[in-house]
């Protein structure tokens, strides 16, 4: 035991599977890798070190042309398909997954910079589930909606975020492809790795060429896929800054919007509530994943009268953190994903004090890897509802605590943010959590616990949160046209 920690210190224990990165990559289009037509492309930097991790192609209008067209000449035949033969294809994928999952979890890591730990507990299991599940749908479409006629929508474009790279990928392909769409997915420009491992599965489970289209790269080619003509449904899951561009872009052009963006999600601890649990919650719910998860609760409201307990036992938790090398299975908070978001996170951390709020931040555990973007987990006390810190999303581990006296006050206060995509509420009482619950303004609610996801519970926010609702039999609906039977979609 070291003499300055109250736990134990490991010896490392790094992951030590083989997961083969190439030098390079291409974009996946018509059922095969190719260059970008122009050439283009850009390098992916390992969070963990640093370091040059590989380097891939940046699709332009030309590859996006492509694309869409491939997935154009497949969506006729793929959505004639016999749905149980669709259902077929992505039980196979999830199989892979299950199968390769391990390689998974590796790459996500090393791309993505989050614990191993969390990419082969949460993030691959959890990518498979959702194969798993909408492949039970497919062949039951019309039972889903009953007493309508289920119809895909065509071709769709899904964009998505760099903090769960392969879950967000299932997350949108498994529902469209169950409906019978095809699709063009850009992965976000520091994580590509997984999404283009995943275009491998398709072809190793034989996925008809077209059906699904990977393009790599940045802001541009995301733009150029949401504003081509060739798109019937836009799925955008990012910040609300993107998401608002692209609801302004789409306004008129009789493309289907669904948009996943930030959020700045409050925790309410009650005076009655178990506190050692609600810390452990709070904790898990901010500082794992390094704070990179859209539905972390990064706003801490306590009830006055145990507000000195509650961060007592925060202070002494967070210590207990360890933050290091993402392939460690040891290490609980991995790297920032990228240099640009590491001083996103500490801009925020100056501007909390300079607003005059009050930095705590764990020194556990000596020093951080070299090289690479490291935060250690940090709270502030102090804070005012007006502060930036309070009002604006960090993306990091850092941890708002503010106080209330009075449950109404809660609900004010928890609802005072433009944002609406999660809560959680700590109570003993059933009655309190019911009331609690139901005046939050927030698409998921969690009580006495955080973070919890099912393939087959919906998931999505409100106000600038975005709209529309990811998994579960809500997560067919933006990939179908329903109408009554004898009508034309
Ligand atoms: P981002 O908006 O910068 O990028 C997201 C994706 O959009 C990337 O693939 C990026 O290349 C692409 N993009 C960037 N500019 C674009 C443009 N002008 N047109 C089209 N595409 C463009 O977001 P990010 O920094 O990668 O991700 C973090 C954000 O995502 C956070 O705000 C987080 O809350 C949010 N998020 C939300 C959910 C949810 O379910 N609500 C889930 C995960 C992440």
């Amino acid at each position: 035991m070291s003499s300055s920690s109250t736990t134990w210190d490991y010896a490392p224990a790094p992951e030590s599977a083989p997961a083969e990165i190439a030098e390079a990559y291409g974009l996946f289009i018509d059922g095969e890798f190719i260059e970008a037509l122009d050439g283009g492309s850009m390098d992916s930097i390992e969070p963990g070190t640093g370091q040059l991790l590989t380097r891939f192609a940046v699709a332009g209008q030309a590859d996006v042309d492509a694309a869409v067209a491939a997935a154009t000449r497949a969506q006729p035949a793929w959505a004639a398909l016999p749905a149980r033969e669709r259902g077929k294809y992505l039980y196979r994928i999830a199989r892979r997954l299950q199968e390769r999952a391990r390689e998974f979890a590796i790459l996500e890591t090393r791309d993505g910079g989050k614990p191993i730990k969390e990419s082969r507990d949460v993030d691959i299991p959890e990518a498979a589930k959702h194969f798993f599940y909408y492949a039970g749908w497919a062949d039951k479409l019309d039972y889903a909606f009953p007493g309508r006629r289920a119809q895909p929508v065509g071709v769709c474009a899904q964009i998505i975020p760099w903090n769960f790279p392969l879950l967000m990928a299932a997350w949108k392909l498994a529902p469209a492809l169950a409906c019978g769409n095809t699709v063009v997915l850009k992965p976000a420009e520091t994580t590509p790795l997984t999404a283009l491992r995943l275009a491998e599965v398709c072809q190793e489970v034989g996925l008809p060429q077209g059906v699904v289209n990977v393009l790599t790269g940045a802001g541009e080619t995301g733009a150029a896929l949401a504003a081509h003509p060739g798109v019937q449904k836009l799925a955008f899951t990012g910040s609300t800054e993107v998401g608002k561009k692209l609801a302004e872009g789409v306004a008129g052009s009789g493309k289907r919007l669904t948009l996943e963006l930030g959020g700045k999600s409050p925790h309410i601890i009650c005076e009655d509530a178990s506190l050692d649990q609600a810390v452990e919650g709070i904790v898990q719910g901010i500082f794992f994943n390094q704070g990179h998860v859209c539905c972390a609760g990064s706003r801490l409201l306590v009830q006055e009268s145990v507000q000195d307990e509650v961060v007592e036992k925060l202070a002494w938790r967070m210590q207990q953190i360890r933050v290091g090398d993402p392939l460690d299975k040891n290490t609980d908070l991995g790297a920032i994903n990228s240099a640009g978001q590491l001083e996103t996170i500490q801009r925020y951390l100056a501007l909390g004090q300079e607003e005059g709020a009050t930095l705590h931040e764990s020194g556990q555990f000596g020093t951080l890897p070299e090289g690479g973007y490291y935060q250690r987990p940090c709270y502030f006390e102090n804070v005012q509802p007006a502060h930036s810190i309070a009002r604006e999303e960090i993306f990091g581990p850092v941890l708002s605590v503010m106080s209330f006296r009075t449950p109404e006050e809660a609900i004010q206060r928890a609802n005072d943010t433009p944002y609406g995509l999660a809560a959680g509420i700590w109570t003993d009482k059933g009655s309190k959590m019911f009331e609690l619950a139901s005046r939050v303004r927030a698409g998921v609610v969690w009580c006495n616990t955080y973070n919890r996801f099912d393939a087959s519970s919906p998931f999505g926010g409100y106000q600038q949160s975005g709209f529309g609702r990811e998994g579960g039999r809500h997560g067919l609906k933006p990939y179908l046209k329903l109408t009554s039977w004898g009508a034309e979609g």
